[in-house]
């Protein structure tokens, strides 16, 4: 048996389908390929979907965060507190703006932003705190939005993992003054291609985000600039097909959720061999990833491997001690909790079209890793 960490058959069911939507709307008379009413009746249903008085169809989940940031007017001079631990957008669309990125440390077994480092980076100059949720876990978002009224600063929910997501009632996404999502191929409503989404109830966001998406346009005047905008416009293919995949995402979703319960259950009791499973429960929970820690990470990797078992390191490094980020670090800080998790965490095949033997396996696979008794 071989699986592989990455499925290459996630759209092979619609294979029809999405023929069907690339010759309907390339034949189409009014040969609209963005920002068509595709794209505004996906924005209407995923509105519709987590509550929300807007949804924003924007090019990808990168770009969603940079237009929100822009759309709150944060820029140089700005500081953004995001997570030490995470995808490189989290700092990559602070820097894009202009602003400096201030990491904080994360919790050692959630992996999630820890508030109170969160409220210890804030300063003066903090513009916006922007919480990111993790592979199966929902940020403390009530405490993140009590800290960032407190602060008086703006709060941003990179919910681009964690879509269906929900924590005490209310949607990932919905919590923050804006969120986003992401459909890149991986993520669990992932696409056929790029694209990402902005969320949110302010009118003021959404305005901003819907001119900055298209080159500061207001969708009226034609080549009348507004603001200075970006490209991050939404493919009506793309559109079409998540339309499509849409009544299916909460099933696809329980799917996961029910392969991360068994997977927990098996896993609980090898704590004392140093392998540590996410925590149980469906409260504020994603399972777009499913990653446990691991003492001898690189040990089991190369066990499952072994037993034709793929697995995945999200993420090899802190985001200060990327190259790329760590001109932000600041001297003499440290996170220890985000060096653990890149040394201990290890991701899990939980893509819904897993069959129940093949979940099996893997837990078995798992169990079967001659750990150390600690
Ligand atoms: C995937 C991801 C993004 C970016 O989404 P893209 O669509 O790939 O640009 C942002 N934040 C987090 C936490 C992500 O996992």
């Amino acid at each position: 048996m071989t699986l592989p960490f990455f499925p290459p058959d996630l759209f092979d069911d619609d294979r029809q389908t999405i023929l069907d939507i690339v010759r309907r709307v390339g034949t189409a008379a009014e040969q609209r390929f963005i920002l068509g009413e595709r794209t505004a009746a996906f924005e209407r249903a995923l509105a519709a979907q987590v509550g929300a008085a807007d949804v924003i169809a924007c090019g990808s989940g990168t770009t969603a965060l940079t237009l929100v940031l822009r759309s709150m007017d944060i820029g140089p001079g700005d500081e953004v507190v995001v997570p030490a631990f995470g995808c490189a957008p989290l700092a990559s669309s602070v820097v894009s703006v202009g602003a400096t990125p201030v990491f904080a440390d994360v919790h050692p077994w959630t992996m999630v932003v820890e508030p109170y480092e969160v409220a210890e980076a804030i300063t003066a100059r903090t513009a916006a705190i922007m919480p990111a949720h993790m592979f199966s876990v929902m940020a403390d978002m009530p405490t993140l939005r009590d800290l960032s009224g407190h602060h008086g600063v703006r709060l941003v929910e990179d919910s681009a993992v964690a879509q269906g997501g929900v924590l005490e009632g209310v949607p990932a996404g919905r919590w923050g003054e804006a969120g986003v999502y992401s459909f890149v191929q991986v993520k669990t409503f992932g696409t056929i291609g790029e694209g990402g989404a902005v969320v949110t109830d302010d009118p003021e966001i959404a305005r901003a985000v819907r001119m900055l998406r298209n080159h500061g346009q207001d969708g009226r005047a034609r080549f009348v600039h507004h603001l200075v905008g970006h490209n991050s416009r939404f493919d009506e293919i793309t559109a079409d097909y998540q339309l499509h995949r849409l009544p299916g995402l909460a099933a696809r979703l329980e799917r996961r959720a029910r392969i991360a319960d068994y997977y927990t259950e098996r896993f609980t009791p090898l704590a004392g061999r140093g392998i540590q499973p996410p925590p149980a429960g469906r409260d504020g929970r994603c399972f777009y990833v499913y990653s446990l820690l691991a003492d001898r990470r690189d040990d089991l990797k190369r066990h499952l491997a072994t037993h034709g078992v793929g697995s995945h390191v999200y993420y090899p490094a802190p985001l200060p001690a990327q190259p790329a980020f760590a001109r932000y670090a600041r001297p003499g800080q440290y996170w220890p909790h985000a060096e653990l998790a890149s040394a201990r965490t290890l991701a899990l095949p939980i893509y819904p079209h897993l069959t129940d033997a093949e979940v099996e396996h893997i837990a078995d696979t798992v169990c079967a890793f001659p750990g150390e008794p600690r």
